[in-house]
């Protein structure tokens, strides 16, 4: 059986910002694995966040370590997507704004 992927599943960067390319990704694989930082420590997190510059998996503001945001402050990597199964909005730290639809 084909799994075949919904285009639900794209990201939505219906209002791109200066940082988005055509190399920014359109799709990531959802759910990822978990906070990568957050396994390392043994520690649990709310909801995860996907940078679409490297890959690397963070945890939102809602959870303890805030890795997505220490993320962005160590890396300057601006745009992340969320984690979660169903949702594919996307967000520029940079800017400060949602790059999805209203
Ligand atoms: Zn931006
Ligand atoms: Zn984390
Ligand atoms: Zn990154």
């Amino acid at each position: 059986m084909n799994i075949i992927e919904s285009p639900a599943d794209l990201i939505d960067l219906s209002r791109p910002c200066a940082h988005t390319t055509p190399r920014t990704p359109r799709r990531v694989h959802r759910p990822p694995p978990g906070c990568e930082e957050c396994l390392a420590l043994g520690s649990a997190w709310v909801h995860l966040r996907i940078c679409l510059q490297c890959g690397h998996v963070g945890c939102c503001d809602d959870s303890p370590n805030r890795h997505a945001t220490g993320h962005w402050h160590a890396t300057a990597h601006p745009i992340i997507t969320s984690g979660e199964l169903g949702e594919t909005w996307a967000y520029c730290y940079a800017d400060d704004r949602l790059l999805s639809a209203l």
